[in-house]
């Protein structure tokens, strides 16, 4: 049995923060995963300009509703659903990811959650466990599952590393010459084809 774990933001729906930092002009919301690997000192960073600038859950919301996944991801993620099990693992949270797995055909999401109190104010987060993106495949492997996993960033290589096959989609270059044991590509046709490498079984047909 083979489960395919897909990271979201950077693979197939636009970076949340990066969106939200250009319609508020805030150049330092831009940072991501990709700029500081500790998600914790990332997310205590955000949620303190959040609140410096007095911004709320719902403009953070408001902003989300006006995006749509990258282009093509839709068809690739039907195309993959057809030969793996699909489970997508993020490090964003639900309160955001909503409008837009609609917009993807609502494959299983595993995330984590905020805490935002009466005015709307982002308080909190909850991630739902240590290394989350790790714990989830040695799961799935624990169930006899084979993962191949793919991602874009830093928060995404001990998933890689955990999986039976990693592949890096639309990585930087510097994630990329960090960690050469990965096939690094570009395109979903090339990452479809990295899918059918990846598998035991003969998906060619
Ligand atoms: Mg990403």
């Amino acid at each position: 049995m083979e489960l395919a774990c897909l990271d979201l933001e950077g693979v197939l729906i636009p970076e949340i923060w990066i969106a939200f930092a250009e319609e508020t002009g805030i150049e330092e919301l831009k940072a991501t995963t990709r700029d500081i690997p500790d998600y914790d000192v990332l997310m205590k960073q955000r949620l303190r300009i959040l609140d410096e600038h007095g911004l709320t859950l719902p403009q953070i919301q408001d902003t989300i509703s006006r995006l749509s996944p990258l282009e093509g991801a839709r068809e690739f993620v039907d195309w993959l659903r057809e030969r793996y099990q699909v489970v997508i693992l993020s490090d964003t949270f639900y309160e955001f990811a909503e409008p837009l797995m609609k917009q993807l055909g609502y494959p299983t999401l595993l995330c984590h959650k905020l805490e935002v109190n009466e005015e709307g104010r982002i308080t909190d987060y909850t991630l739902r466990q240590r290394d989350p993106k790790r714990q989830s495949v040695r799961a799935f492997q624990l169930l006899n599952y084979r993962v191949v996993a793919t991602g874009d960033s830093y928060n995404d290589t001990t998933m890689l590393s955990q999986a039976e096959a990693g592949i890096l989609f639309h990585a930087p270059k510097n994630v990329i010459e960090e960690f050469p044991q990965y096939p690094a590509v570009h395109t979903y046709e090339d990452l479809k084809a990295e899918f059918v490498k990846a598998s035991v079984r003969d998906l060619t047909v």
